[in-house]
């Protein structure tokens, strides 16, 4: 049999059942350890497929931030008073156009449980609050503001930071893994490493397992529950970006190097509908706390957001509506009031004393960026900005010297090392359309039998925006769901 095609194989070709289980999950990182928890805890026999040596995929080197709230424990030790209405309302709006309802609503009202799900599982977190944009805070402060201040999530919902961060020195993923891998190796769940899920296996209509290799060779899975696909997204997988998303095509990724999209082919070979595949998290090349002090400007001068909003969604908007042809505009105050830990090595590409001559430096039309920072500076004066309702907290007129910060030349987050990014780092968000209970629905809008989904294999919380947390929030929150699922789907 090919393991070269990604249709899947007739089990009346397969000539012998290399192993068997109730449940199979494919691919260990935070959306498969969350499966292989709560499909053991339900009772099935389960076996977890991963292809690399060791488990871990993208969760682990995340920075382990989660969209959590509705009143957790942490945001009342820190005198937040939330409620799942609240987060609900600001996830459909930031999530949007369009975001999954019904995931979301669901993802608010058990947030809190979520949360706690986590925590006996091990996972910690500090209940202190990092009160200042940022990717990741250089502290092990375990609560974030995730742009829920800013115009017009503010109007739309009461705000409360809802960014719960794992307790770790640096980025925190590899805490959350850790603590999910000592969890699962407390159960009867086997893992095969170095294991690459290839096929399918069908039987009249229904999943039933997988062809995967091993070292060359391959093995028969068979699930007499079912398969649950938790191998990541696919922006690693050159032809899938340019097929679906070409606007990534070129960028750097936001990955572990393997979210090849493999999962979600041999899916769509078996049936399965896909959701919102062009959709990703842009991780925009500029420190925040920067930005948020100074403005961020296209090729002609102009902003086009407000700078205190989520990075991510400053990143889709410069890149999808600017071709990340940005820079951030700032003035030596600006700079300064960000601690020289939370620069990550920034310095400015351009300075000058007066915008005339900074527009020179940076090639800008005559006059383009003199309008754009008269008009902020005139209204900032009063606090205001009609323009795009920044906050007021961030609102001061800009002086000289200026500088400018070229968002293309990229930054160096410390956790990376030597490893620098361009413009951008990107991840995919569409995938597998499910059901909250992940099971992965056909074009007609019907389950597949046998096949469930979750993580970035799927298409989960979101439509097309995103917010820092809700990749390991929704992963690790349907992973469980569709465990239990597959554990308790039946043939009959
Ligand atoms: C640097 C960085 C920082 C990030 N920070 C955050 C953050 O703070 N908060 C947040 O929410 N998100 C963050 N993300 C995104 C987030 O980490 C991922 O979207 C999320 O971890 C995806 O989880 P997953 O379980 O779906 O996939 P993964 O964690 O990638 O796990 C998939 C696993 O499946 C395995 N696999 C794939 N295909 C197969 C196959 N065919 N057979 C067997 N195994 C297979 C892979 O090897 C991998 O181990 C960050 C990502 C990066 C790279």
């Amino acid at each position: 049999m090919s393991t070269h095609k990604v249709t899947p194989v007739d089990a009346g070709e397969v000539d012998h059942i290399d192993y068997e289980t109730d449940v199979l999950i494919v691919g260990y990182g935070c959306a498969g350890a969350a499966a292989a928890l709560e499909a053991t805890a339900a009772g099935a026999e389960v076996i977890v497929l991963e292809k690399l040596g060791g488990g871990g995929g993208s969760s682990a080197l995340s920075g382990g931030e989660m969209y959590l709230g509705g009143g957790t424990e942490v945001q009342r030790a820190c005198g937040f008073e939330d409620t799942p209405g609240d987060m609900e309302a600001f996830l459909l709006a930031a999530l949007g156009p369009n975001a999954d309802q019904e995931k979301i609503g669901l993802y608010s009202r058990h947030s809190a449980r979520h949360y706690q799900w986590l925590v006996d599982h091990g996972v910690p977190f500090k209940p202190s609050l990092w009160d200042s944009p940022t990717w990741v805070p250089p502290t092990d402060d375990g609560l974030m503001w995730m742009g829920e201040k800013a115009w017009p999530f503010a109007d739309l919902a009461q705000p409360s930071p809802r960014g719960h961060r794992v307790t770790s020195d640096g980025f925190g993923g590899k805490v959350l893994m850790q603590k999910l891998f000592e969890a699962v190796n407390a159960t009867p769940v086997a893992v095969h490493t170095d294991t690459n899920a290839v096929r399918l296996v069908t039987e009249a209509g229904r999943v039933v397992g997988v062809v995967a290799k091993q070292y060359g060779r391959h093995y028969t899975y068979r699930a007499r529950s079912g398969v649950v696909l938790t191998t990541g997204g696919f922006a690693d997988n050159a032809a899938m970006v340019a097929q679906h998303a070409p606007q990534l095509v070129g960028l750097g990724v936001n990955s572990d190097g393997g979210d090849d999209g493999r999962g979600i082919v041999m899916a769509q070979a078996a049936g399965a509908a896909v959701r919102h595949m062009s959709a990703a998290q842009v991780g925009i090349s500029l420190i925040p706390g920067m930005m948020v002090r100074g403005m961020i400007v296209d090729a002609a001068g102009r902003r086009f957001i407000n700078e205190d909003v989520y990075p991510g969604l400053v990143g889709q908007a410069a890149l999808f509506k600017h071709g990340l042809k940005v820079w951030v505009i700032l003035d030596e105050q600006a700079y300064e009031e960000v601690p020289e830990n939370e620069r990550w090595g920034v310095q400015p590409h351009f300075v000058a004393e007066t915008l005339d001559d900074l527009e020179q430096q940076i090639g800008m039309p005559p006059g383009a960026l003199q309008t754009t920072v008269n008009e902020y500076n005139r209204h900032a004066a009063d606090g205001q900005d009609p323009y795009f309702h920044k906050s007021a907290q961030w609102l001061r007129p800009l002086r000289s010297p200026f500088a400018a910060i070229d968002v293309q030349r990229g930054i160096v987050p410390p956790e990376y090392g030597e490893a620098g990014r361009g413009g951008a780092e990107v991840f995919t968000i569409g995938g597998l359309h499910t059901t909250i209970d992940g099971h992965v629905l056909d074009l007609d809008g019907e389950p597949i039998p046998g096949l469930f989904a979750a993580g970035r294999a799927s298409s989960g919380l979101h439509s097309w925006g995103y917010i820092s947390g809700t990749s390991l929030g929704d992963g690790t929150f349907f992973g469980r769901r569709a465990g239990v699922a597959a554990a308790q789907s039946t043939s009959s």
